[in-house]
């Protein structure tokens, strides 16, 4: 548990309630409850609003220690079913941060260029740098749902792309890439009601894709694709966490206590002088 979970209003640690783990059924999680926590959605917004400078602070450090030489970077791996809320973790959660220390990528269907390379070219090209915060809206994982729901590649492609996956991720982590993986877990009532309001509001007609609704029909492939694909693929080095996510209130305020408690975990330093301060201080007084 990070140092401040409690104070911040969990009863247990999110990332222990929520880490898949090998007996992990998506069934078993009812995307409406509030694992951990007890209070309401005015209590959680107060906390996530109190975390910001928290996550920001560390942050800076992460991306300090970048400039000064270090090589560890933090990725957060965001997936769900259309109107998850996706957006507004990257908003609302890491919009705290300041902006040079965040790279962020949006995955959306592959290019024709993208089609020519391996499903894992342009995600390298987007992977954080030293010192960076990197949010993937959508991910490699697209690459073992959609074609899988599709019915465009068999078992064994499937398994292969698995495997490469499992190779990059624990490549990444040997090179210092803290990685995790999020599933936001929406239920089919709720995001209907979000894409209902989305169809009623003109500002938020941008948002609405009617491939949401073909998606939408194939909702029992896709969360058995979401279940194989998270079952297969977390690992010690590259978790992945199911947030309920019918609560965008709390499915936030857990996503923000991750980061928090990954970075606490990290520890990242502030780089060392790299000039003699005392003789700075003195030049500076004579100048
Ligand atoms: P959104 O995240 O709502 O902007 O939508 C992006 C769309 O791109 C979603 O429908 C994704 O399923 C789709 N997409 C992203 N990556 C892939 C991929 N590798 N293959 C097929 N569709 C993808
Ligand atoms: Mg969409």
């Amino acid at each position: 548990m990070s140092k401040q979970t409690e104070e911040n209003g969990f009863t247990g640690a999110p990332q222990d309630l929520l880490v898949v783990r090998p007996e992990f059924r998506l069934a078993d999680i009812d995307p409406g409850s509030t694992p951990g926590f007890k209070g309401g959605k005015s209590d959680g917004q107060a906390i996530l609003a109190k975390r910001d400078s928290q996550l920001a602070d560390l942050q800076e450090r992460l991306f300090a220690e970048g400039k000064g030489g270090g090589k560890r970077s933090l990725l957060l791996v965001l997936q769900g079913m259309d109107t998850c809320g996706k957006g507004g973790i990257v908003s609302h959660v890491v919009g705290a941060v300041d902006v040079q220390g965040v790279r962020h990528a949006a995955f959306g269907v592959p290019t024709e260029e993208e089609r020519r390379h391996d499903f894992l070219w342009r995600i390298e090209k987007q992977l954080p740098g030293p010192g960076m915060l990197g949010c993937f809206d959508r991910s490699h994982y697209e690459d073992v749902l959609v074609p899988r729901v599709h019915g465009l590649i068999n078992d064994d492609e499937l398994e292969r792309r698995f495997s490469s996956i499992q190779d990059f991720e624990s490549r990444l982590f040997e090179n210092e890439t803290r990685i995790i993986k999020v599933m936001l877990h929406l239920s089919k009532e709720e995001q209907k009601e979000r894409l209902a309001a989305r169809l009623d509001n003109p500002a938020k007609h941008w948002k609405y894709d009617p491939g949401d609704i073909s998606a939408r029909q194939q909702w029992d492939d896709y969360m058995a694709a979401y279940e194989a694909a998270i079952l297969r693929t977390s690992t010690a080095y590259a978790p992945w966490y199911v947030v309920p996510a019918d609560n965008k209130w709390y499915s936030r305020m857990v996503v923000q206590e991750l980061l928090v408690a990954a970075l606490e975990g990290m520890d990242p330093q502030w780089p060392s002088a790299s000039f003699d301060v005392d003789e700075e201080k003195a030049r500076l007084a004579e100048s």
